[in-house]
């Protein structure tokens, strides 16, 4: 049983293009919400078998522990996704920072992953820049996963 919307994005999908200027202002935020997580919405469409990264929207976090937690403001989620239909887009997922790293699903991402068809996007930093992951939440066998989702740099 499903009580979420199902995501814009299909299991056909198997790459996210995520263009730098979408990355630069990600890694803002990120830095910006140091030592907390910071979290925001990715908006776009899809294609074929990819998803286009076309803008974010930093979200306030409303975890009750932004240190380790994000909780995206579902009155923000709410209003982007009525946008987002109005010019015929989509919000693809979210976003957020791991400041302790990795860039890679925590157990309680993994656990609250409960809706098929999001992009989740996680960014950590790492390196001379931030290093970023992303998945795709698929069901599988009655159970949502998030399913690893290269990245395509433009
Ligand atoms: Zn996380």
């Amino acid at each position: 049983m499903n009580f979420f919307e199902q995501g814009p994005v299909g299991p056909e999908v198997k790459q996210l293009v995520l263009p730098a200027a979408v990355r630069r202002q990600i890694a803002a935020e990120a830095r910006r919400a140091l030592p907390e997580e910071c979290c925001g919405l990715l908006l776009g469409h899809a294609e074929g078998e990819q998803a286009v990264a076309l803008a974010c929207a930093a979200s306030p976090n409303l975890a009750p522990d932004r240190l380790t937690g994000f909780e995206i403001d579902p009155a923000l989620l709410l209003a982007a996704q009525r946008r987002a239909r109005a010019k015929g887009d989509a919000v693809l997922g979210h976003y957020h920072s791991h400041p302790h790293g990795p860039a890679a699903p925590s157990g309680t991402d993994r656990a609250r992953a409960w809706t098929p068809g999001h992009v989740w996007v996680i960014c950590a930093p790492g390196g001379a820049d931030w290093s970023y992951s992303a998945h795709l939440a698929v069901e599988k066998k009655g159970r949502i996963v998030l399913q690893p989702l290269p990245i395509i740099d433009c």
